[in-house]
């Protein structure tokens, strides 16, 4: 079997092309923002590669120079915007300033030293390879998450190019001989071809499963949240107290659980109607989102029950935080008087009687019910 660099370069333009052209219907309009970046990136490595091709068939030298550096500033973009991707779907990366160096400084050393092959050639492939280095760190560190391992393949693409691409570059500066134009068929030349071909199948996998996986994250995001409030809703507190409770009670630290209860709510919508109900319930959900610390649970656990979950929390530190919500919603309150409501709260605090998370929440149930009874608008400490 022989392989020719030609049709190596026009099924790969085609392939690129092809995917370019497809992803953005098949991808749907609602994409997230890094999903977005990505598929921008492949439609500039599209471009890029449909720039260097043409540049090959102008006669004059000139279009030849500025297509080709065309090429070279879609290819810089397509990694610029790759990096995009990746800080979206992994958080921030290192090494962000120095790829927006390269990336603009790639198209501008060629353009300006087109006139000698080696110089070019030379720069545009180190640089190029440079961007993919900076592309493959952005794979794995810092590394956030223990999944994702898309990321893998991203770096095992990102790296096969970059040493592809280097070569080129090494050749083209200092072998010219060895690599006298693009479509030279020197074996390095043909497997880079090769490598480019597999890498634009493996790598756009790769960015599919990773918009795959950030959209299971919302998914279960969303099924946490509580549509009105946007607090955790009741599944949220399952997925996530369990692992606090446990925690406090492994270290013996410190943990305070307040439920609290709209007072006659009812009223409310029986005299206000339903959607001046659920304006209180969004109120009461921002003040509880706006006093939390990051490390509390703030949920609705139903209808106008509440729950809040405070680690390293002590009962001084529990009765201070609860004062402060309590004068948040009078502040609240006397905004808008039509709306005024109160509560009554039952605190517990993790004792070692609380062998699971049920019996202390049950002490948290007790002491509400008692501050119901005792007249409302209080909160009321469990035994
Ligand atoms: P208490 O002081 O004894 O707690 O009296 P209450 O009226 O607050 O309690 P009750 O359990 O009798 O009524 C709760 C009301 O909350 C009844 C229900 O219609 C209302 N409710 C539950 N979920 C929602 C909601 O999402 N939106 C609105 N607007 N009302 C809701
Ligand atoms: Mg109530
Ligand atoms: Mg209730």
């Amino acid at each position: 079997m022989t392989l020719d660099i030609r049709t190596l370069l026009v099924v790969n333009a085609a392939n690129l092309l092809l995917m370019a052209s497809i992803l953005p219907f098949i991808m749907g309009r609602q994409l997230s923002q890094a999903a977005a970046h990505a598929r921008a990136s492949l439609v500039m490595q599209a471009l890029g590669w449909l720039a260097l091709i043409l540049a090959g068939f102008w006669i004059h030298q000139w279009q030849d120079h500025l297509l080709s550096s065309v090429s070279m500033a879609y290819l810089s973009a397509s990694q610029w915007l790759l990096f995009q991707a990746l800080q979206g779907w992994l958080g921030p990366r290192r090494g962000r300033t120095l790829l927006l160096w390269v990336v603009w400084l790639t198209p501008l050393g060629y353009a300006l030293t087109f006139q000698s092959y080696p110089v070019r050639v030379g720069w545009s492939n180190l640089m190029l390879a440079l961007q993919l280095l900076i592309i493959c760190q952005a794979t794995l560190r810092p590394a956030l998450r223990l999944d994702g391992a898309w990321r893998w393949v991203v770096f095992g693409c990102a790296l096969t190019m970059a040493a592809f691409t280097a070569a080129r570059g090494l050749m083209g500066a200092f072998f010219t001989e060895l690599y006298p134009t693009f479509q030279a068929p020197s074996p390095v030349n043909l497997m880079a071809m090769l490598a480019a071909n597999v890498t634009l199948v493996l790598g756009n996998l790769a960015l599919l499963v990773a918009w795959h996986e950030e959209a299971e994250a919302q998914l279960r995001e969303q099924a946490q949240t509580d549509g009105l409030t946007g607090l955790l809703n009741r599944h949220g507190w399952d997925e996530r107290a369990p692992a606090l409770y446990d925690q406090a009670r492994r270290h013996a630290n410190p943990l305070a659980l307040i439920l609290l209860d709209l007072d006659h709510f009812k009223r409310i919508n029986d005299t206000l109607g339903h959607e001046a109900g659920d304006q209180v319930l969004k109120m009461l959900g921002g003040i509880l989102q706006k006093n939390r610390r990051s490390s509390d649970l703030a949920v609705r656990l139903g209808g106008e029950e509440f729950a809040l979950l405070l680690p390293q929390t002590d009962r001084a530190a529990a009765l201070l935080f609860e004062q402060r919500l309590r004068q948040a919603l009078r502040d609240a309150c006397s905004a808008q008087p039509q709306l005024a409501v109160n509560y009554s709260a039952g605190l517990s605090l993790l004792g070692p009687a609380d062998d699971t998370l049920a019996s202390f929440m049950a002490r948290a149930d007790a002491a509400l019910y008692r501050a119901k009874h005792q007249g409302r608008g209080c909160l009321v400490r469990a035994d």
